[in-house]
């Protein structure tokens, strides 16, 4: 599995350095991700694979991975899209939708589709097992946690399901939307499952003093949190609350949580 990677030219606050896409083989090139419609993306695929790819499979709905299919269906109108459906959030290209076990052909062998909810109700992963790659999405970030937008589609439940999934295919390497490969993804899966361990008792330590909002929470969580990152923070820490919720741990009343 040799994929050409090939970045869509958004960086920003929510991308980072912006995103990877990748390109797998000659003669029916299938995409991984859309990106955003940026010129410089569409050119560097026009160069690898002029007559455009056959198939584009699109990891998740959030912008930075699905809004380029639009831009890319007008240039290469015969290119087909492939996702997992998430109705609220998927533009209209005419998708065909794959689901959890699906297998999608590719010049370099076939890769099986996982869903992987828990970042989104709607990610895909993808799986070359002949090299043992894992095509992650947004799943993993070298470097980084991954944000789980409770109130828009996040589960935290769903992606520790999803990561566990994920390790017990025994990856050789992950290549993930944002930042670099990574080669350690047991490595990675284990910090993030013990960071969330970790970020789960200081919840459930801050419900010990009695019923306390989402914003009581993270400001005793993270004391010291520039302004513009609070929001992201609260989704966190709604992100546990629920979870501790699915797990008969935790329960909102009104705008508090307790404590079972
Ligand atoms: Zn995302």
């Amino acid at each position: 599995m040799t994929p050409r990677l090939i970045h869509a030219g958004n960086p920003g606050p929510m991308t980072g350095d912006g995103n990877w896409t990748y390109l797998i083989g000659d003669r029916n090139p299938v995409l991984i991700d859309a990106g955003v419609g940026h010129a410089p993306h569409l050119d560097a695929i026009a160069a690898a694979a002029p007559r455009g790819p056959s198939l584009v499979l699109v990891t998740h709905a959030h912008s930075d991975h699905v809004s380029g299919a639009a831009a890319i269906k007008a240039k290469w109108p015969a290119a087909r899209f492939m996702k997992f459906p998430w109705p609220v959030r998927d533009p209209d290209v005419g998708w065909s939708w794959i689901e959890d076990g699906s297998t999608i052909d590719t010049d370099q062998g076939p890769l099986t589709v996982l869903h992987t909810p828990g970042h989104s109700p709607d990610h895909l992963t993808f799986w070359h097992a002949d090299s043992r790659t894992l095509f992650v999405g947004d799943m993993l970030v070298q470097g980084s946690t991954v944000v789980i937008p409770a109130s828009h589609g996040g589960s935290l439940a769903d992606y520790l399901r999803s990561l566990d999934r994920m390790l017990r295919l025994n990856p050789a390497r992950a290549l993930p939307a944002h930042g670099p490969v990574i080669d350690d993804v047991a490595g990675i899966i284990h910090k993030y499952v013990e960071h969330r361990a970790q970020r789960e008792r200081q919840v459930l330590d801050a419900l010990t003093t009695g019923p306390l909002t989402v914003d009581a929470i993270t400001a005793g969580i993270y004391p010291a949190l520039d302004q513009a990152l609070v929001p992201m923070a609260q989704e966190s820490v709604l992100a546990h609350l629920q979870k501790l919720d699915s797990d008969g741990r935790a329960r909102r009343d009104g705008d508090r949580w307790l404590v079972v």
